[in-house]
């Protein structure tokens, strides 16, 4: 890649370093950025400079945001006794798109994998253990349906049983080995309605 000069492969490079960009994408996405106006540009890097300045952690669910509380645990007509645990701010937005589920959310930020040297430890569950000390009804596991997905159910049914809380796992609607976030709102509605106990 060293047909342009310095500054453009640097943007090039930068831009096929993100995820689902290959080198051809890049090259098209840094051509355009370059053929921008200037203003375009500025408003661009600012606001990967201001997303990035701003983004927290919710204090209670774990999920991205950029006040102390997320829009969802910041409302009091959510029910805060139903909580659903995914693995990443990407599943929530899933099924906040539904607009049918009116309990709260737990992120982990990941699922446990011991192939990839990835434990309890690694992901937001002592933050989840922590909130089941609040009155909690049911805690429904939607992570994804990957060995690490399920091994991560497994997990925390066993941590959050004995506790003496519901807890349920989303129907298998959700194809072997897919991402929540792919998945079509009704499949995902019907993946939760037909939640079974575990
Ligand atoms: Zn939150």
């Amino acid at each position: 890649m060293e047909f342009y000069s310095g500054d453009i492969n640097k943007l090039i490079e930068e831009l096929a370093a993100l995820p689902g960009i290959g080198q051809k994408s890049a090259q098209r996405m840094a051509f355009y950025i370059i053929n921008l106006p200037h203003d375009r540009v500025q408003r661009l890097s600012e606001s990967i400079i201001t997303a990035k300045e701003h983004a927290k952690y919710c204090q209670c669910c774990c999920t991205l945001t950029d006040q102390e509380l997320c829009p969802v645990c910041s409302n009091p007509k959510r029910n805060h006794r139903m909580i659903m645990v995914v693995e990443n701010p990407r599943d929530l937005i899933a099924y906040e798109k539904t607009g049918k589920y009116e309990g709260v959310y737990h992120v982990l930020h990941g699922a446990i994998s011991p192939m990839n040297g990835i434990g309890p430890a690694d992901i937001r569950l002592k933050e989840l253990i922590e909130r089941l000390k609040a009155d909690v009804d049911e805690v429904i596991i939607a992570t994804n349906s990957s060995l690490e997905g399920e091994t991560t159910a497994m997990y925390i049914s066993k941590l959050v049983r004995p506790a003496g809380i519901k807890v349920t796992r989303i129907a298998s609607g959700v194809p072997v080995g897919g991402d929540l976030e792919y998945i079509d709102e009704v499949t995902l509605l019907r993946a939760f309605e037909g939640r079974t106990e575990i």
